[in-house]
């Protein structure tokens, strides 16, 4: 592997995108570090509002016209607790010190593409047009990426970086999500005095969950409700419960099938013990499954190789910006930056993993700067 990036400054770049605070929504004070890094790095810089946060899109041209551009992304909040991040970092890792998450998910990606955006700059590396999408709100349900007007994107393939675990993994497939929400509507009563009035919403509730399919369901799909509310004292049979709950597959009609079913089910139950039953439904996002072949793939595989890595092409259960590319239009994967223990007071990110990913990518970069605007 040619040493391409600088370890300093990459580690130097993910310390300092830590300590800014970025909760979701909150994208601000990081969202201006950011315009000011690609600005350094000779990008042009667009900020796209919408209602709630704002994306920031930097794009570095390359003097290779002919070569098709190339997105990439990575998301600027963080899961919470972030506020007063206290981090080590020894010879290995950089992780947590307790208390708070580490925000590897996804400033680890963050530092990578600034990395990488600077070694072109500095070391004038051949490549096409770059573009970079910095999206915000990720983690609260792809708000960001739902909300770019992609109009303003050339590039038809993207690498996003926000998958967790060593660096090898290219996310080839994920699966569409569905959220649903049943509202249960019984009768209330005094529960002492004349129990024989009410109608319990809490225990057809109860029969609902206990009757419908759950978990894995087969090997493409799951399904899970996570929520439930209801039930206002003891002495009240209770009059409302509410439980939300999804459904994920790769396979549209398994999805569709699994939800019929779910929705049969309990609108059986709710007929039978005589309440009624609302069942609001959204899609959060839609499945992808890119070919394995073809060369876009071919490039990403040969990419990793020449950092002495062999990629493992993989499917996964969650959904992430990638999903949102790819219906619209852009062949988008997902690969793995070496954060770990994402989404808890334990993680960490190994520094060879930090500079791997980095590595990788300037790979990507240069190897697809030879891919033709047609392909
Ligand atoms: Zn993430």
């Amino acid at each position: 592997m040619r040493d391409l990036a600088n370890k300093q400054r990459l580690l130097k770049t993910f310390i300092e995108l830590v300590h800014i605070n970025s909760p979701s929504f909150e994208e601000r004070e990081i969202g201006a570090y950011l315009i000011k890094r690609l600005e350094q790095a000779g990008c042009s810089v667009l900020v796209q509002e919408y209602d709630r946060s704002f994306n920031v899109i930097g794009v570095k041209r390359g003097e290779r016209t002919e070569a098709a551009p190339l997105l990439l992304s990575a998301h600027m909040d963080t899961i919470e607790p972030t506020e007063g991040i206290r981090i080590t970092v020894d010879d290995e890792m950089v992780r947590s010190a307790g208390g708070t998450v580490l925000g590897s998910d996804d400033k680890s990606a963050i530092a990578q593409i600034l990395e990488a955006l600077d070694v072109i700059q500095e070391q004038n590396l051949s490549h096409g047009d770059i573009e970079v999408v910095f999206s915000s709100a990720e983690e609260k349900g792809l708000f960001g990426a739902k909300n770019l007007d992609c109009r303003s994107i050339r590039s038809r393939h993207a690498i996003v970086m926000d998958s967790s675990g060593s660096v090898g993994n290219i996310i080839v497939g994920a699966p569409t999500h569905i959220t649903y929400k049943m509202l249960i509507s019984g009768r209330p009563a005094h529960a002492g005095i004349e129990p024989e009035q009410g109608l319990s919403a809490i225990r057809v509730a109860a029969e609902v969950i206990t009757a419908v399919p759950d978990g894995r369901i087969d090997s493409e799909t799951t399904a899970n409700i996570g929520i439930i509310r209801g039930g206002t004292a003891t002495n009240v049979v209770p009059k409302e419960v509410v439980l939300h709950g999804e459904i994920r597959s790769h396979c549209d009609g398994v999805l569709t099938a699994t939800r019929d079913l779910i929705f049969d089910t309990a609108r059986k139950i709710a007929a039978r013990r005589g309440v009624t039953i609302d069942i609001m439904e959204h899609e959060e996002y839609k499945t992808f499954r890119l070919r394995e072949d073809g060369p876009f793939m071919e490039m990403m595989k040969e990419a990793f190789r020449r950092c002495g890595i062999e990629p493992a092409l993989v499917l996964t259960g969650g959904g992430s910006d990638a999903n949102i590319f790819n219906q619209n239009g852009i062949c988008a994967v997902n690969i793995s930056t070496g954060m770990q223990r994402v989404h808890s007071t334990d993680e960490f990110i190994l520094k060879k993993d930090l500079y791997a990913g980095c590595q990788i990518l300037l790979e990507c970069i240069i190897l697809h700067s030879s891919l033709r605007r047609d392909t």
